[in-house]
């Protein structure tokens, strides 16, 4: 029998938190509800988050225990190449940037069961994935976008975060038993402005007054004591000072590049499907057809040079990744070049040539997923070998991958206002979350993807079916 000390579970994702500006905030004393409502009663770690590393397919992770490759959600923007292609490529072109976001419920793959399936009386706030929330239970199925526009047009994201509270207080009252709370404004004015900017720490202090106003409210309920509070993010940020426009420079190696927002175009043979802007999916096509995956060697042979070697001269370009016939990843950074393989047991990571890719030191080449996770979680790139896997993984993932540099983004057009920070690669400044509990925290090394069946077995509940995710509460 799963031991079961809470009647419920509130998650809130403060979108954008980076973890080292949390644990700040905490140690000046500026987040003193989180600090007394969650801390004192629980724990701390910083996790790691799931690649890509942004708004969305980040998010899905907490919500069903399975990472965005193996829920085919690879990125906020992609291209599904088994579709069949039309006059233009706006059938097989997905964004969820906007009104597309809609959609996510129905790209999330058939089988998996999100979270608000297991709960009697579920809501969702803000939630970029709502499969198993009925229109009343979706608290902002029709408002979302209206809010978001608002912000959007006047850049006042802050009024989007007190939106949220007023939709958590009417769900509370509904007495949910599971409510996922998603709060835009950390992330939206570190993209506007900077992600250490006084706009941005304010949206974490505002944050952290809804929380104690939240913890008084359930209080004299008398429903604290057994309300599970998980607080944690999807990515951090860092700042930008270069945008580098990778569709055009696609187009300068001799392909036709597609990339949104143009997908009303037509006779493109690549497409370039950039999230957060820090990485991005790049699809090719194979001689006619989109329907065939070009192999390693045939993804270098395109162009008019090698890919790959093109990729990596620009400074911007951090890592570039391409999937092996065998589902394995062979990825590439001014480093060297190693391969990593899913095994029966974890993965297996190899340097092919020159030192490690990543810069890690001595690895092992056998690992389970756990050792994978704390071998690399101290390094610049906590758990990339497994993140690559997974991601790489999707029927909806690109041939090739690429990550940028720190303070690069990979997209210009067509970004009002300017983004002056990014998220989306597998740096640790993107990788590393906050991850607050009231509860205890039995695991050293986190993936947000463990949460999903820790407030499961916290709130009394046992997963059904297979799951990336690893119970670090049923396991201690
Ligand atoms: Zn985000």
């Amino acid at each position: 029998m799963v031991k079961s000390p809470y009647k419920r579970c509130v998650f809130f994702l403060v979108d954008g938190a980076r973890a080292d500006v949390m644990q700040d905030l905490i140690k000046a004393g500026e987040l003193p509800a989180l600090q007394r409502f969650v801390l004192d009663r629980g724990d701390y770690r910083t996790a790691v988050t799931s690649f890509p590393s942004t708004t969305g397919p980040a998010h899905v992770p907490f919500l069903t225990g399975c990472t965005p490759g193996s829920s085919d959600l690879p990125g906020i923007r992609w291209f599904d190449r088994s579709k069949p292609h039309g006059f233009t490529h706006f059938s097989q072109s997905r964004s969820y940037v906007g009104p597309g976001g809609l959609y996510m419920d129905q790209d999330l793959r058939e089988d998996i069961r999100t979270i608000f399936e297991y709960f009697e009386q579920p809501a969702g706030v803000f939630s970029f994935l709502n499969r198993g929330l009925g229109i009343f239970e979706n608290q902002t199925l029709l408002a979302k976008n209206w809010y978001l526009l608002y912000a959007h047009l006047t850049g006042h994201w802050q009024a989007v975060d007190d939106a949220a509270w007023r939709y958590v207080d009417r769900a509370i009252d509904r007495e949910t038993d599971f409510l996922s709370v998603v709060f835009p404004a950390v992330d939206e004015y570190s993209h506007y402005t900077d992600p250490f900017s006084d706009d941005t720490l304010d949206a974490y202090r505002a944050f952290d007054r809804g929380l104690g106003r939240l913890a008084e409210r359930l209080n004299l309920k008398g429903r604290l004591d057994d309300t599970l509070f998980v607080v944690s993010s999807d990515h951090g940020l860092t700042t930008t000072h270069t945008h580098f426009e990778l569709w055009s420079f696609l187009d300068e190696l001799g392909f036709n590049t597609l990339y949104y927002p143009k997908i009303l175009r037509n006779g493109c043979n690549a497409a370039s499907m950039v999230s957060g802007n820090g990485m991005a999916h790049v699809y090719l096509k194979k001689g006619d057809t989109w329907a065939e995956r070009p192999s390693c060697d045939e993804v270098r042979a395109m162009g008019d040079t090698d890919l790959v070697e093109a990729l990596l001269s620009q400074e911007a370009i951090d890592l570039v990744a391409v999937r092996t016939h065998d589902q394995g990843v062979i990825v590439w950074s001014r480093r060297g070049v190693a391969e990593i393989q899913e095994t029966r047991n974890g993965l297996s990571y190899r340097v092919r040539e020159g030192k490690d890719p990543f810069g890690y030191g001595d690895m092992p080449v056998e690992m389970s997923q756990e050792q994978a996770l704390s071998a690399t979680f101290d390094t610049d790139y906590p758990d990339a070998p497994y993140q690559l896997l997974k991601v790489i993984g999707s029927s909806r993932s690109g041939d090739v991958i690429v990550s940028a540099r720190k303070g690069y983004d990979l997209r210009i057009r067509h970004e009002h206002p300017e983004h002056r920070a990014s998220h989306g690669s597998l740096h640790r400044d993107h990788m590393h979350v906050p991850l607050f509990m009231n509860s205890e925290i039995p695991a050293d090394h986190v993936r947000t993807v463990d949460l999903f069946p820790a407030m499961l077995s916290l709130t009394g509940h046992s997963v059904e079916g297979d799951i990336d995710g690893t119970d670090f509460v049923a396991a201690a």
